[in-house]
């Protein structure tokens, strides 16, 4: 597993990169934003880990270009305490988890080894989910419809396989953060919510038949368009 570090603060990167090789993870650290996207931009990434104030560019901006090349490794945003404002903003521009600092050594491995596994697992599925004219191609990341194509985040690709297997089925957002982020994951409603947005735009994008319908009070339910 190669993993890439872009963080500014040098006694924690040392001490992130010495944990990381440790662990027989081959690690790669950038200290400035530009250098990090540069980096990031390569493809040779299973899992980057982000700083959010960088030098040069900041770890959002980082995150939406690479995004915006529909480069999908999965990306764990590494967050000050208390910066909820930030990691709401770190999941719109399509983060798949983040950390907050301070952290030990254990949670951070824990997560790499989690994103980058839910990786494997969608990638070696090899499947295509289909409902209402709109295929999911799991394993490539991909959604189409009659009106092009557009690239997922692995938990946007996780979050639509889980509605196209509830097709029509009211899902509660508890339930969906059950299932897409763990019991023991910080998320909240917050994520389903802006998850749900990034999906219904993609959606909307491609023109398909199929809408994330909100049911007051309830959740959410995937159907065909009236
Ligand atoms: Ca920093």
């Amino acid at each position: 597993m190669r993993v890439l570090l872009v963080e500014d603060e040098r006694r924690l990167a040392d001490a992130l990169v010495t944990i990381l090789r440790k662990n027989k993870i081959t690690a790669d650290h950038a200290a400035r934003g530009d250098e990090g996207l540069d980096c990031a931009l390569s493809g040779i990434y299973d899992v980057i880990l982000l700083d959010i104030m960088l030098p040069r560019m900041d770890g959002l901006e980082i995150l939406k270009r690479l995004r915006r090349e529909d480069k999908t490794t999965p990306v764990i945003m590494l967050t000050a305490r208390g910066e909820i404002p930030d990691r709401v903003a770190g999941l719109d521009c399509g983060a798949d988890d983040y950390i907050p600092k301070p952290f030990s050594a254990d949670e951070l491995l824990a997560r790499i080894r989690a994103v980058s596994r839910r990786k494997t697992e969608i990638v070696s599925e090899n499947s295509e989910l289909k409902y209402g004219g709109v295929t999911l191609s799991t394993h490539l990341l991909r959604l189409s419809a009659a009106g092009g194509e557009v690239a997922l985040t692995l938990k946007e690709c996780e979050l639509l396989e889980y509605f196209i297997n509830n097709a029509e089925i009211i899902v509660s957002k508890e339930r969906i953060i059950e299932k897409i982020w763990g019991y023991d994951s910080e998320a909240d409603v917050n994520h389903v919510e802006v998850y749900v947005s990034f999906l219904r735009k993609k959606l909307a994008h491609i023109g398909a038949e199929a809408v994330i319908t909100t049911i007051r009070g309830a959740g959410y339910r995937l159907c065909l368009k009236n």
